[in-house]
């Protein structure tokens, strides 16, 4: 037992370690002398994707007009093999007629599972793309003796002829469409971002090698062709998956995933969360939200509320059918209140394509801010150790300027005409500061009058 005036004392200690650990803050944002790029562009408090799956042809004649008419920008991850002009999709490897015909022999199991339910996928009807489907949300869900019977049973009716054998291939929810590549450039012109959803759209958890690689790859490559590197950034792997094989082998055909990017500072909760994007503590944390049937419009509503309430929510709605066409299909009215009620907060809300998101917060996560400063002068250097061709998305930054400054002139070396000058901000609480962009790499001169 302690005597009593020790055990004062280890109270006393243990309560200035409890108050050192408690007052020893992070670095406080405004503090004088310091620069500091903002959690989102525009030093927003909260950031909002609006990305659109399944290249359905209403998100484009119905849904795009809207978000233009409001001046708004969103992914539309497509599916490129039925654009005009791209390779189609097609099945990878042996002979079809040899394959069914083991079927009729050797069950399915694990040595073949993959083979047969990439090759069911082209078979030519909608019921085949189903068991297709089927037998990948079962393997997903850990199910793989039931995936492996509902590919036993598709392929015993292709061999009774109840399921015809062609080479249709059968698109998934695009009974109509006609967009072109030209179109969608426009489209890219305009500033939005359109990304891969593969060639066919399959469950790419239950592809074998060859056919998982022709999907990734062959999309990425007509993307690259008729729209440009830059569109390869980001893509969106179909149903949402997260299963280890394919987003090992995407990733390393994509940059950044919609489905899944593992980063230290960035919390994902995925459509089927139920976790409170508020109780994660994570610098960033990406918030994928989508609307089923059953949601309702002040639900989704609510959701940018959340993000509203918060600092490091970035809210990425995943929206599929528009009007009568696609899953999930919303009515147009619905759509226009509710992105005009994003827009009417885009004072806090920074509203950009996935790919543009997902760029800033790498660069700021991977850039260190360099500052020297005179009597009159600040200069500023931000570092990024990021390829500047890719990641060229101006980082926002805010730099404490000293009292008695009223404006700033922002000098760059690379531009002649150096802009009108900033005006310096005073909200009453922290030192002076001036807000400004910065591309990665760049370094400015602030010129204080
Ligand atoms: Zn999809």
């Amino acid at each position: 037992m302690p005597t009593a005036p020790a055990a004062s004392l280890c109270a006393f200690l243990a309560a200035v370690l409890l108050l050192t650990s408690c007052t020893t803050p992070a670095p406080s944002p405004l503090s004088p002398e310091t620069s500091v790029i903002t959690r989102w562009q525009g030093d927003k408090i909260g950031a909002v994707s609006l990305t659109f799956d399944d290249g359905i042809i209403t998100q484009f004649t119905v849904a795009r007009p809207i978000l233009d008419s409001l001046g708004l920008l969103a992914t539309f991850y497509i599916i490129t093999g039925k654009v005009e002009g791209s390779e189609r999709g097609k099945f990878i490897g042996r002979d079809p007629e040899l394959i069914i015909a083991e079927t009729a022999r050797t069950p399915t199991d694990s040595t073949n599972f993959f083979e047969r339910a990439s090759l069911i996928a082209f078979t030519g009807t909608t019921e085949a793309i189903t068991y297709h489907s089927d037998a990948g949300a079962r393997y997903e869900a850990g199910q793989i003796a039931k995936a492996h019977r509902l590919i036993d049973e598709a392929y015993a009716k292709l061999r009774a002829g109840t399921l015809r054998n062609t080479d249709d291939v059968v698109f998934h929810d695009n009974p109509v469409d006609t967009t072109t590549w030209d179109d969608y450039r426009a489209y890219q012109t305009a500033g939005h971002e359109i990304a891969s959803h593969t060639v066919t759209h399959p469950r790419l958890a239950v592809l074998d090698a060859p056919n998982l690689r022709y999907e990734l790859e062959q999309s990425r490559a007509d993307i690259a062709k008729f729209l440009g590197e830059p569109a390869t950034f980001s893509a969106e792997g179909p149903y949402g998956t997260e299963d280890e094989r394919v987003m090992e082998f995407a990733h390393r055909v994509y940059p950044a995933l919609r489905n899944r990017m593992p980063a230290p500072y960035l919390a994902e909760l995925n459509r089927g969360s139920r976790v409170a994007p508020g109780s994660v503590r994570q610098e960033y944390v990406q918030w994928q939200r989508g609307p089923t049937d059953n949601t309702s419009l002040q639900a989704m509503k609510d959701w940018v509320d959340t993000t509203l309430a918060h600092d490091n929510i970035w809210l990425v709605e995943v929206l599929h059918g528009v009007d009568d066409y696609g899953w999930a299909a919303r009515p147009a009215a619905e759509l226009r209140e509710y992105f005009a009620y994003i827009k009417e907060r885009e004072d806090r809300l920074w509203i950009a394509p996935f790919a543009t998101v997902t760029k800033y917060i790498r660069e700021r996560e991977n850039s260190r801010v360099e500052e020297r400063r005179s009597e009159d002068e600040i200069t500023v250097h931000v570092r990024c150790t990021l390829d500047p061709a890719v990641y060229n998305v101006p980082l926002t930054l805010r730099t404490v300027v000293p009292e008695g400054w009223t404006s700033v002139q922002v000098k760059r070396s690379n531009d002649a005409d150096a802009g009108s000058p900033l005006q310096v901000v005073r909200d009453g609480e922290g030192p002076d500061y001036v807000r400004y962009a910065v591309m990665p790499g760049e370094r400015v001169i602030l010129v204080g009058r």
